[in-house]
């Protein structure tokens, strides 16, 4: 039984770390012509209005895309200002930051007419916010587990995938199964670019799944970690943000090291971003 909803965290710090390096990397990617397929593995319900009652329980975006929202005409990084012009394209009304938009969107926001996107969303009322949103023609969602639904679907019909692994981790053996995903992916499309969000938890539940992918073989990951706040062993709850990035496009790491001398003075004294290879070429 699923219970994680993210309504509840909806533009968190979190939020803003895994989707900017979503649309950047995807930038890169539509540098070249040639057709992509976008897998999102754990899609959730692809817009969130900030003023719903889930969203405002907790009311996280407060510490993730709100600072940066009432700054951005003073950010300077080239890349931080095209994200926050998308996100503006989100709003019904554009000085006012209302919505959140989840992977789903920023995904459609990327579709030419040779790309496909494939939404797996796997909790039932979820399923059914997503299937509201009005999504481009290539974009198709599914209601089916993610990790599953991504091996039954490679190789795809296109040059290229790109994979985004966004899971709830509500199961421990989560961390193990998307290293276990991601290997028989690579096996099937060497080149495809996948994406894996993991939480950063004073369990540090996630190094399960580095070492596993560590010791898979598996070549040229790259990581990038926003913390929040620094570890404290007493303390609960997420206090960063990691992402991985199989086969990053070149550059990446300094485009968003860029952007990300921008965000983390807005997140906080603590704030603090790092980025390296977690296994090389
Ligand atoms: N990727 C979304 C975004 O960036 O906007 C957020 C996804 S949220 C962290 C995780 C989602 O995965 C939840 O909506 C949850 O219902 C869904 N989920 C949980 N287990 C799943 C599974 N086995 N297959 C597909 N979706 C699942």
């Amino acid at each position: 039984m699923l219970s994680y909803q993210h309504a509840y965290h909806a533009g968190n710090f979190a939020d803003v770390h895994k989707h900017l390096t979503l649309f950047a990397v995807v930038d890169y990617l539509l540098r070249k012509n040639s057709a992509i397929t976008y897998i999102d593995t754990h899609a959730g319900r692809g817009l969130y209005p900030l003023d719903r009652q889930e969203t405002q329980r907790l009311q996280e975006y407060r510490q993730g895309i709100w600072p940066l929202w009432q700054a951005r005409q003073g950010l300077k990084d080239s890349l931080l200002g095209a994200w926050l012009d998308k996100l503006e394209s989100a709003q019904p009304h554009a000085a006012e930051l209302s919505h959140y938009p989840g992977s789903p969107w920023w995904l459609s926001q990327a579709l030419r007419e040779q790309d496909a996107l494939t939404l797996f969303e796997f909790h039932p009322s979820e399923h059914e916010h997503l299937n509201t949103q009005t999504l481009p023609e290539q974009a198709r969602r599914i209601f089916a587990d993610g990790l599953a639904g991504l091996s039954k679907r490679v190789p795809v019909a296109t040059p290229r995938l790109c994979v985004l692994i966004d899971p709830s981790y509500e199961r421990k053996q989560e961390y193990q199964e998307v290293a276990e995903t991601v290997v028989q992916t690579l096996a099937k499309v060497r080149h495809g670019v996948l994406l894996i969000w993991y939480p950063l938890l004073p369990s540090g539940a996630h190094q399960i799944l580095l070492n596993s992918l560590k010791a898979s073989g598996v070549r040229k990951i790259w990581r990038s970690e926003l913390k929040q706040r620094a570890q404290g062993v007493d303390q609960h709850g997420m206090y960063g943000s990691g992402m991985l990035i199989v086969n990053p496009p070149w550059g990446l790491d300094e485009r968003l090291a860029s952007a990300m001398a921008d965000i983390t003075p807005l997140l906080g004294e603590q704030s603090q971003y790092h980025s390296d290879w977690l296994v090389g070429e």
